[in-house]
């Protein structure tokens, strides 16, 4: 199949239209030839080039095509049912074809695919508002959407350069990041982040943060608690925020959980001081909520256990259920009114993306909401973490588990080479990646970071299902570090 695929794209003297009709033809027919994983995997490689992979990989590690989702499942062409533990890079709240979810979006279709938000509106983007600002944290107003998360970032990055720049302060043009922090991979979204795997080939093209310690309390010594040590760690953030607030924009955090960066995790604590100090040497704080929102720490947004509100809150993922790419920036008056003047003073904010509030997305983000008002899901999803807990508590005294945390419907597993001496796994031996393929063969997704394991899995998961991932994990564990 594919060869005759192949030879046909690769076919070199027929016109553009006669390739156009040649491809069509091609693929209608083999539409109904076709339906094994092999034969749809080869169809891909011929044509894909796939997201955060080598995909020279593929040579030895199957492509996984999915036929269908279906609550917590996927399903391959071959029949092979997955647990989707990663909710589908965390995205998906709610399983795969929600209902609910579904019977919003075929509405919206039905009624306004898509307008432009420039001097527009639409209802359902509207009603989104206006549910976002009565959820989110007392004291943000007003919604700025984008498209994706990377997007959002940049968005609040922007707003927050451009709100110091019309309030006189036009030497606020940095932003302090804390270490192994993750924001995204366009180009300013990455310059705040610090991941080197993502970052630092790309280092000769990005601004410059002014980086602080990680409060990750995977480095705290032995026997100090979690609080002590963000508390311990947040001194050199003050240090950091005294030393250079005359030329800082903002300060970008991912609250309670550094997922990219290997899901590290921290105090509350942390956020509180941070905000307080935020205050006192008059720098802006975002709450980049992108992959934390929406009950994944236990709370709806992971800033209400330290009590806080941000300036700027970035949402998406969860957002819609992660059925759509949608994201939104959230943030107060002070800032919105700072931007509020005539035209000809430049003030307005003038980012827009093609897709911001695509109204489908709006419609999904809805369904969203009423699911969580509706279901109980933050009162059910603290049963949900306890079985996580319960599940996972045997990898505590595993050899070569050096740490096992969790904050709400996120709980991770890292190996370690030697637990006595604290020496890592080389990481070249790809030791998650021989978990993440006993999982795929055993029917659950856990895509690992690095040596770390994970479970973050849409929050219709049941007590089977986690006690399920837990043991795979356990043998994959096991296998993985022999
Ligand atoms: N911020 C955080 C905390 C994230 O986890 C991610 C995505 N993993 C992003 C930003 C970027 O979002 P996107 O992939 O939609 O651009």
């Amino acid at each position: 199949m594919a060869s005759v695929f192949s030879y046909n794209l690769a076919t070199q003297d027929t016109t553009l239209y006669d390739i156009k009709v040649d491809r069509l033809q091609n693929t209608q027919s083999q539409e109904t030839i076709m339906s094994s994983n092999k034969d749809w995997m080869q169809r891909d490689l011929n044509v894909l080039w796939h997201p955060c992979s080598q995909m020279k990989d593929h040579e030895t590690l199957p492509l996984i095509p999915i036929k269908h989702g279906k609550g917590i499942y996927l399903e391959d062409f071959d029949g092979n049912r997955y647990i989707d533990a990663v909710s589908s890079w965390w995205v998906n709240i709610f399983g795969h074809a929600n209902p609910r979810i579904n019977d919003a979006i075929k509405q919206q279709i039905d009624t306004l695919e898509h307008v432009i938000l420039g001097g527009f509106s639409h209802e359902a983007v509207i009603r989104l508002s206006e549910r976002l600002v009565s959820v989110t944290p007392p004291g943000l107003s007003k919604c700025f959407y984008a498209d994706n998360g990377s997007s959002a970032v940049e968005v609040a990055l922007k707003m927050s350069f451009h709100y110091w720049l019309n309030k006189g302060k036009p030497k606020k043009q940095k932003f302090i990041n804390l270490s192994n922090s993750y924001h995204g991979e366009t180009l300013a979204a990455l310059a705040v982040g610090d991941v080197a795997l993502y970052k630092e080939i790309y280092e000769p093209l990005l601004m410059q943060p002014i980086t602080v310690p990680s409060p990750d309390c995977y480095n705290r010594e032995a026997g100090e608690s979690w609080e002590d040590y963000s508390l311990r760690q947040f001194e050199k953030m003050e240090t950091a925020l005294q030393d250079h607030a005359h030329e800082v924009a903002a300060v970008i955090v991912e609250p309670l959980i550094q997922c990219a960066g290997n899901m590290r995790m921290y105090h509350p604590i942390y956020l509180t001081r941070l905000r307080e100090a935020c205050d006192k040497y008059g720098v802006h704080l975002i709450a980049d909520e992108i992959a934390v929102g929406f009950g994944r720490t236990g709370t709806l947004f992971a800033c209400e256990q330290a009590n806080i509100s941000p300036d700027f809150m970035c949402l998406s993922k969860g957002l819609s259920g992660g059925y759509l790419p949608i994201s939104v920036v959230v943030t107060h008056d002070e800032v919105y009114d700072a931007f509020y003047d005539d035209y000809e003073t430049m003030r307005a904010f003038l980012h827009s993306h093609s897709f911001t509030g695509n109204p489908i997305g709006c419609a999904a983000a809805l369904a969203t909401l009423d699911i969580f008002e509706s279901d109980n899901v933050i009162e059910n999803n603290k049963v949900l973490s306890k079985a996580m807990a319960d599940a996972c508590h045997r990898f505590v005294d595993h050899p070569h588990v050096s740490d096992v945390r969790q904050h709400g419907m996120v709980l991770a597993i890292e190996m370690i080479k030697d637990k006595k001496n604290k020496i890592e796994y080389d990481w070249k031996e790809r030791r998650g990646l021989r978990v993440y393929e006993y999982a795929l063969s055993q029917g659950a997704l856990l895509r690992p970071l690095s040596n770390v394991t994970y479970f973050m899995p849409p929050y219709i998961i049941d007590e089977e299902q986690i006690n399920k991932l837990a043991d795979i994990a356990w043998t994959g564990i096991n296998l993985a570090t022999k």
